[in-house]
C-alpha cells in the first residue's frame, strides 16, 4: 500500500464559514486524482466537518468505485459514548453514512486520559476486538493524544490492538506536549503499526518562515516545504502510512508528486530537517493543530471565541512579523461576530476537548488586548 492517505477533515468547502458545506464534486475529482496515481488509503470520522465527512466519503468513494480498490478507515467518537450500547449504535450509523459494510481500519477517536475511564466502564476495547472477531474491522487500532506513559499501558493491557495512529511531525518530535518521539518508541517498542497525523502540524509546516524554508530550498530539489515534513514521517520504521488533509486540488498533486514513488530522506535531506528542527524550536509558537475539537465540540465555546483563528494569528504574527492581512483578518473575525480573547468565561470547555492540552484560557488572557498588541512594537505572550 502507497503511504500516502486521504484526509478528510479538512475538505475543501462551499462556504468556508460552514464546516459541513463539503464541496462534493471537488472532493470527487480530488478522489479521482488520489486513486488514479494508484493511492488507496482514505480516512474519515464521525466528527469530521459535523458528520459531512463521512458523506463525503460515501459520495466520492463509496458510490463511485469498488468496494475493495480503496481502503477506508474510520473513527469512533468516544466522547460520545455513556453506555455500552453506543457503541454498535455509532458504529451502525457509521457503516450507513459511509455506505459500506465493514471498515478495513477501525479506530477509537481521541484516546486520552479523559476518556480512558469510559472507555474502562464500558468494555471499549472488547468492542473493538468483536468487530475484528465478526469481520466487520479488518485491521483495529486507535488514534492517541496523550503521553508515553498511558500509551504504553494501554498496548500492555490490549495487545490485540494492531495499530495506532500518532500525531507525528519532526516539529513535534522532542515536544513536551505532544511527547511524539516517546509515543513513537512506544509503539515500536509493542511492534504496532503506526499511522502519522498531522505530519505538516496543520500545515505550519507546509508556510515555514524564511529562514527555515531556505535551507529547504539550499537543496535545490524543487520540492515543497511540505513534501519534507511528509516524506520525514513516511521514512520513519513501522509508519505504514502517513495521512495528509486533503484541501484542495494543488495539494493533493504536490503530494502525489513526491509520494507515487516514495523514497526515504537521504542523510543531507535528514540533516536539512534537523537544521530547520533547530530553527522552529528557537521560536516560540502555540502548538495549535487547528483541529477545532475546541470550537466544534458539542455546543462549542459559549461565548464564540475563534480559539483556533486567533492561536494562527498569534503564530503568524510571531513568525512572520505584523502585517495588515492579520489585523484584518483579526478584524472580520470579530465583524462576524466572534467574541475578542478577553472576553472567555474560563468555563473550561475547549482545553477539555484540546487534545494538544494546550492552556486555552490562560493564553487568551494574555492575549486579552490582540488588536493592540498586532498594531503595537512587539507581540509577545
Ligand atoms: S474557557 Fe473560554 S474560550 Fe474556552 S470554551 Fe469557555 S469561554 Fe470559550
Ligand atoms: S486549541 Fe486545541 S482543540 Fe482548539 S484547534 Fe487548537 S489544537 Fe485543536
Amino acid at each position: 500500500m502507497k503511504k500516502l492517505g486521504f484526509g478528510s477533515m479538512r475538505l475543501p468547502l462551499t462556504d468556508p464559514k460552514k464546516s459541513g458545506s463539503v464541496d462534493y464534486p471537488l472532493v470527487c475529482r480530488m478522489a479521482d486524482e488520489f486513486l488514479a496515481a494508484g493511492f488507496t488509503y482514505v480516512d474519515t470520522a464521525y466528527m469530521y466537518h459535523d458528520g459531512m465527512s463521512e458523506e463525503a466519503v460515501r459520495r466520492a468513494f463509496t458510490e463511485r468505485y469498488p468496494r475493495d480498490s480503496f481502503c477506508l478507515a474510520d473513527k469512533l467518537p468516544v466522547s460520545y459514548v455513556k453506555a455500552k450500547d453506543d457503541y454498535s449504535r455509532l458504529f451502525d450509523e457509521q457503516l450507513k453514512r459511509c455506505g459500506v459494510e465493514y471498515f478495513d481500519y477501525y479506530l477509537l477517536h481521541n484516546i486520552s486520559r479523559k476518556v480512558t475511564p469510559i472507555l474502562d466502564d464500558t468494555d471499549g476495547f472488547e468492542f473493538l476486538k468483536s468487530l475484528k472477531e465478526k469481520g466487520l474491522a479488518r485491521k483495529i487500532g486507535f488514534s492517541y493524544h496523550d503521553n508515553a506513559e498511558l500509551l504504553d499501558d494501554l498496548l500492555t493491557r490490549y495487545p490485540f490492538v494492531e495499530f495506532v495512529q500518532l500525531q507525528l511531525n519532526y516539529a513535534d518530535w522532542d515536544s513536551e506536549i505532544i511527547e511524539a518521539g516517546k509515543n513513537y518508541e512506544v509503539c515500536r517498542r509493542h511492534g504496532k503499526d503506526i499511522i502519522v497525523m498531522e505530519p505538516v502540524k496543520g500545515g505550519a509546516l507546509a508556510r515555514l518562515p524564511e529562514g527555515a524554508s531556505n535551507v529547504f530550498r539550499s537543496l535545490d530539489s524543487g520540492m515543497s516545504d511540505a513534501s519534507y515534513a511528509i516524506r520525514y514521517s513516511a521514512s520513519l520504521d513501522g509508519v505504514i502510512m502517513v495521512l495528509s488533509g486533503m484541501s484542495d486540488l494543488d495539494q493533493l498533486r504536490d503530494n502525489i508528486s513526491y509520494m507515487a514513488d516514495f523514497t526515504p530522506l537521504d542523510e543531507r535531506e535528514s540533516a536539512a530537517v534537523e537544521k530547520v528542527m533547530t530553527i522552529l524550536k528557537e521560536r516560540s509558537v502555540i502548538p495549535c493543530t487547528a483541529c477545532r475539537y475546541c470550537v466544534n465540540h458539542g455546543d462549542g465555546c459559549p461565548m464564540n471565541i475563534a480559539i483556533p483563528e486567533y492561536f494562527s494569528i498569534y503564530n503568524t504574527v510571531s513568525e512572520f512579523g505584523h502585517s495588515w492581512s492579520t489585523l484584518l483578518k483579526y478584524r472580520n473575525l470579530r465583524g462576524d461576530g466572534h467574541r475578542a480573547p478577553g472576553e472567555c468565561i474560563s468555563c473550561g470547555q475547549c482545553e477539555e476537548h484540546c487534545p494538544q492540552h494546550i492552556g486555552i484560557i490562560g493564553l487568551l488572557d494574555r492575549m486579552r488586548d490582540m488588536e493592540s498588541l498586532m498594531t503595537g512594537g512587539s507581540f509577545k505572550l
